[in-house]
This record gives C-alpha cells, sequence and structure tokens, in this order.
C-alpha cells in the first residue's frame, strides 16, 4: 500500500495501480488474464465494494491484456482515445479480438472525475512511448500513474509503429515535471532490477536527460555517417548513465529511425 487506500501491484507486466474507495474500486493497467485474475481474487478479500473503473495507461498487452478479466465485473474501461484505436488495430492483427476488453469511455487532452474521496484526472501530452500514454493523476493523494512513460534506469521499448516519438516524449516529460511537484509520488511500469517501481519527480529529469543524450549521441553518429546497421550495434554508451544493462538496441533504433525518416 502507498497510501491508506490506494496500493500497487507487481506480478507480471506493468505496474498496476489500485484505489479502494467507499464508493468503489479503481484499477489502473491489468497486466495479463492470469494476473488481473489474482488481483481480483486478492481486492475481493479487503473490500466488498464493486469495480467501477479500469483505467489503461495505453495499449500494450502487459498493460490491458488483463481487461478480459474484468470483464461483467467493472462498469467501465478508460483509456485515450489513440490507446483505443491501438488496441483494436493490433488485436485486429493479431487476431485476438475476442481475448480484449476494450475501453467503452475515452478522452483527448484532459479527463476528470470525483471518485470516493479522490479526484482522478487523466492528463495526455502528447506523442511518448506510443502516441496514447495517460498520465493518470489521484490529485488528493497527490500520486500519479506514469504507465510507460517512465522506465525507471531501464531501457525502454519506442513503438514506432504506435506513434511513439523520442522527441515529443523529452517534452511530454517536461509538461509532467511542470504540471506535479516535488511531492508527487510517481508510479513506473517498469524499472530495472534493483531500481524502484515508484519514485520522484527527480527520476523524471534523469531519464529526460537519458533520452536528450540518446538523441544527441545519435545525431552524431548519422551525421558520422555510420549506417542503422552499424549504429545499432553500439553496446557502450559514450556518456554518463545510470541506464544500464540490455536492450539498449531498442532506443538506438527508434532514434536512428526517428532522426532519419521524415
Ligand atoms: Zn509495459
Ligand atoms: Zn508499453
Amino acid at each position: 500500500m502507498l497510501t491508506d487506500d490506494i496500493g500497487i501491484f507487481t506480478e507480471r507486466g506493468g505496474t498496476i495501480l489500485f484505489y479502494l474507495s467507499n464508493e468503489g474500486i479503481a484499477v489502473v493497467d491489468s497486466q495479463f488474464p492470469d494476473q488481473s485474475n489474482h488481483l481480483i481474487e486478492e481486492l475481493k478479500k479487503k473490500t466488498e465494494k464493486p469495480f467501477k473503473l479500469l483505467i489503461n495507461t495505453h495499449h500494450h498487452g502487459d498493460h490491458s491484456g488483463g481487461n478480459i478479466s474484468f470483464k461483467g465485473i467493472v462498469d467501465h474501461v478508460l483509456a485515450h482515445e489513440n490507446s483505443k484505436a491501438n488496441q483494436e488495430r493490433v488485436a485486429k492483427a493479431n487476431k485476438t479480438e475476442d481475448k480484449q476488453l476494450f475501453p467503452d469511455q475515452t478522452f483527448g487532452t484532459v479527463w476528470n472525475q470525483k471518485f470516493g474521496k479522490e479526484k482522478i484526472t487523466l492528463h495526455y501530452f502528447g506523442a511518448a512511448h506510443t502516441n496514447g500514454d495517460a498520465l493518470v493523476h489521484f490529485e488528493k493523494a497527490n500520486i500519479v500513474h506514469m504507465g510507460d512513460l517512465l522506465f525507471n534506469r531501464r531501457h525502454p521499448f519506442v513503438d514506432r509503429s504506435s506513434g511513439a516519438n523520442i522527441k515529443s516524449w523529452i517534452t511530454v516529460l517536461e509538461k509532467a515535471e511542470k504540471k506535479f511537484d516535488k511531492k508527487t509520488q510517481f508510479v513506473y511500469g517498469h524499472s530495472a532490477e534493483g531500481f524502484d517501481i515508484t519514485g520522484t519527480v527527480d527520476d523524471l529529469k534523469a531519464f529526460r536527460n537519458y533520452l536528450g543524450s540518446i538523441l544527441e549521441f545519435t545525431q552524431k553518429e548519422i551525421n558520422a555517417g555510420k549506417t542503422r546497421e552499424e549504429f545499432i550495434k553500439t553496446t557502450v554508451l559514450p556518456f554518463e548513465t545510470q541506464w544500464k544493462g540490455d536492450g539498449l538496441v531498442r532506443p538506438l533504433t527508434a532514434a536512428y529511425e526517428e532522426l532519419t525518416t521524415k
């Protein structure tokens, strides 16, 4: 638990957040079907209140794959309009439409609602990890679920096939740093081994600097005539960073494509 009534659940996939209010339960993200079944089982031991709202930070399967476990028991599923479109497109391509529970509510730039003693506000600040990432703010508790807008000390997945953009991602993080404050507690979709899945605005700044350095480094290498194939073999970054481990090929490929595609 992060507070008396807001907690997080990590089993396999993107971190889930839940809010147990006197009116009912709100859940942010759903991992995969088995994980959501476990979560639902556990939450039913804590409260007899109904599931009112399931929010998806974005459409990726490790965040929305478990939606189906809430079918028939949750009143509403909410996500950014692009997240819903992405979920529908990917499910159609993979022929997994029958394994999805799609949002029945969407929003464009901002959405808010009183919920129990909380006010829940969703913000959309532009393309980043995908083109449909919502920041979910529980205003009274001052807790923000960042979804995959923050990979804590772990190389990020940049889903260009779903409209991701690193340059815009940097702006999104800047907006978040301005919107929230020093006391805000942030929840992250993923973190590297040994690093927390919650933190402060300092993590946002550190990740923004990392993304900026990635773009700068990539541009230099492009200017020096490196081909895509040569470039993505890079294993050591030429700048000081806490982002280590495997998966470096993902942001490097995305950065190279972003900077060489009109
Ligand atoms: Zn994820
Ligand atoms: Zn994701």
